[in-house]
This record gives C-alpha cells, structure tokens and sequence, in this order.
C-alpha cells in the first residue's frame, strides 16, 4: 500500500508531494506512485518501462473558492505497440489541460447557466466553457438510438433579432429534436427528408406545424400520405395579432375623447390575449368590465374561445358543426378584421379537421417554442450558430 500524504485517494495512482495554498489560489504537486503497473496511454496495453518523466499543468475544481492548479508529472512509457507515450491516467484524458471531473461539471453547469457566468464560477475563459460544452454534448448524441418517426412537428424561430430564421423538426411522439437548420424556405428542410429516405417518407402519418410556412409543400412532396395538421397555438397566436389586437386598437381610437375608458381598453391588451384561467381574479374582473362595454371586442374574445374549441373537437361532425358556427359568426359579426381573417382561415380547413384524426399534444409547439427562447438567451452574445443548434438537440433528446 501507498502511503496516504492525507489528500485521500483524490488522484488514483497519484500522490501529492507538495503544496502551496494562499487567499486566492491552491497549487498541489502531484507524482506518479511508485510499482503500480503502468498503462500505454493510446492503447491501455501494460508497459514495464519509463522513458522520460514530463510535468504537465492541470485544472482541478476549485478548492474551497480557490482556484486548484495540479503540476502533474507524467510519465512517458516505453510501448511496444505505440513506441514513446505518455502512460494512462484515469482522471485525465490525454491531452487535456483540466481533469475529467472538472470538464464533466463544468459541462454540468452549461445545462443550467449561461457560458458567461459557468466561465466566471470556474475562472475559465468562455471559449473554453463553450469548447466543453460542446464536446460533452456531441458526445450524449452519439449515445442516442436511430429514430424512427411516424409523425413529425416542424417549426421555425428566428435567430437573432434581425429576420433570419432557423426550421426545426421533432418526432411528435418522443419529442426528440431530428433536425435542425438555418433558415425556414423548402430547401432548408428538404435534406431531412431525403436522409429520411423513400421508406422513412412512408412511414411518417402526419405532421403538425404553422399554417404560413413553405413546409407543407415540401412535406406533400416526400409523403404524399401525410396529413399535414396546423397547430393550435399558431392559429390563435395569429388571431390574437390580427384580430384581437386590431379591434383593440381601433375600439382605443373611437374612445379619443373618453381618456379614461380608453386608458382601460389600451391596458387590457395582455388580459386579452392571454389565457382566461391564467388571470388572477381582479384581472379576470377588469377583463370582465373592458368587454362589457366594447361589444366588438366581447365578440372576438369569445369568438377566440369558440375558435380554440375546433381543437377539442371529438370526432368529425361536431367539428363540421363548430366550424361553420364559428364562421357563420364572424360574417355576422360586422368586424372588417375578423372577416377577413375567417376568410383566410378557411382554406386551410383540413388542416384544422385533421387536428381531430391526429392529435398532436395542444401546446407542444408552444413548449417548445419557450424552451427555445431560453436557450438563446443563455447563448446570446456568441453568435455560434453550430452550438446553439447543438444547444437545443441537447434539450430535445426524446423521451422514449
Ligand atoms: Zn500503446
């Protein structure tokens, strides 16, 4: 047995041989322990010769708030496989300047917190958090099984603030991210598709997304057997744009001279658009009092109501049903904005009917759509376009 220099067995096959420790930072010498038998580095075969020693500076995890600095010295070996190499080490990869353990948190870290601040935890530059991250991310990936979807959600997001967009594809079922690219025309998604190959096309059922995107084309050319199915959070997000939105405007215009009933409508916008059962009781009362008094806009609340319920439908003749009372509704309704988008609305009716073949969990996109929005606030300010994707495959791993 070695002796123990009292740093416990930390750095197996090592022992520590001297110290220095002050307010800011720690330094520990490490030497390899004397007969143990010693590994080829490159192909782990047992080695019974030294050839050099060498020292090499390593990163550790902090040592009570102190950076920890390990001069490490390292043997090269005499292989006979692979000649000259620096013997095996358990706790630090090859060529690494950090040990594994620290690597591993500080990829941890990378899942919860900004690079910025990982890099600030652990002094390290960010470029070197981000190198981590990155390799520890590419490396759960690999682990994953072959997919095999059957039905699919495409999205797209922009990427930065500027109008450049970025498609996405996940597997409805397992919620696994499959592909992701720059971009969000036809061409952008079509190599999925042809990687997908003419058995993988087959296979796919249906495939839920936007109403106003390129993809439906490019969906109907490779599986002409899918249903394409439109998404409710799309549907009612573009009402609440086009026509909640408008109606307020114009409903805050004709009370110019009435400030304080027009100060009321301006400060419902949110109470309009979000959900009913999200508001705190006195919001659910001042929403109640700005619709008592603004008919047109009661009409397109409750006609939002009676829009989202096509999503519930349970089969196809109370859907039909539904659908033309809601259309009947708004040519009723005298609302310019709500004609036209009822209008617009109505081609796309199969694509809605086919919510009720094909359920697609109600608010997946919208999930996935948020989980987005963090990721890009975490790896704002880098501009790598390559680790962001590799970002959000991350946070889509599947769960089946
Ligand atoms: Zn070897």
């Amino acid at each position: 047995m070695h002796k123990n220099t009292g740093w416990l067995d930390l750095w197996p096959g090592f022992h520590v041989t001297d110290s220095r420790i002050t307010h800011e930072s720690a330094w520990l010498r490490l030497e390899p322990l004397a007969k143990l038998p010693l590994r080829c580095g490159q192909c782990l075969g047992l080695v019974n010769s030294v050839h050099e020693r060498v020292t090499r500076n390593v990163r550790e995890l902090p040592l009570a708030g102190r950076v920890l600095t390990l001069q490490v010295q390292l043997l090269r070996v005499n292989c006979t496989r692979c000649g000259h190499c620096l013997q095996h080490v358990s706790w630090l990869d090859r060529f690494a300047r950090m040990t594994r353990a620290m690597a591993q948190t500080v990829a941890q870290c990378c899942k919860r917190l900004p690079i910025k601040h990982v890099a600030q935890m652990f002094s390290l530059h960010w470029s070197t958090v981000q190198q981590l991250d990155k390799r520890s991310l590419m490396g759960l990936m690999s682990q994953l099984p072959q997919p095999h979807p059957t039905r699919l959600v495409m999205d797209e997001f922009a990427l930065h603030k500027g109008h450049r967009y970025a498609s996405v594809i996940l597997d409805a079922n397992t919620r696994r991210e499959l592909y992701i690219a720059k971009d969000r025309s036809r061409e952008a998604v079509r190599p999925f598709f042809a990687a997908l190959g003419e058995a993988g096309c087959r296979r796919i059922q249906a495939v839920a997304m936007d109403m106003n995107t390129a993809f439906d084309l490019e969906v109907r050319h490779w599986c002409a057997q899918a249903r394409i199915v439109y998404d409710l959070f799309h549907v009612i997000a573009k009402y609440g744009r086009e026509v909640i939105s408008r109606v307020r405007v114009d409903t805050a215009n004709a009370l110019r001279k009435d400030k304080p009933a027009r100060r009321v409508v301006k400060q419902a916008h949110w109470l309009l658009l979000r959900n009913a059962d999200k508001l705190k009781g006195r919001e659910q009362v001042t929403l109640q009092e700005v619709l008592e008094a603004n008919e047109a806009l009661m009409t397109v609340y409750v006609l939002k109501q009676s829009l989202k319920s096509l999503w519930t439908a349970c089969d196809p003749w109370q859907w039909r049903r539904r659908w033309k009372q809601w259309l009947e509704h708004c040519a009723q309704s005298g609302i310019e904005c709500l004609q036209l988008f009822a209008k617009r609305l109505r081609k796309y009716w199969p694509g809605i009917l086919a919510r009720v073949r094909w359920p697609m969990h109600t608010g997946q996109l919208e999930g996935i759509n948020n989980r987005i929005k963090v990721i890009k606030r975490m790896a704002y300010g880098y501009r790598d376009v390559e680790y962001f994707f590799l970002k959000i495959k991350a946070a889509f791993p599947g769960d089946a």
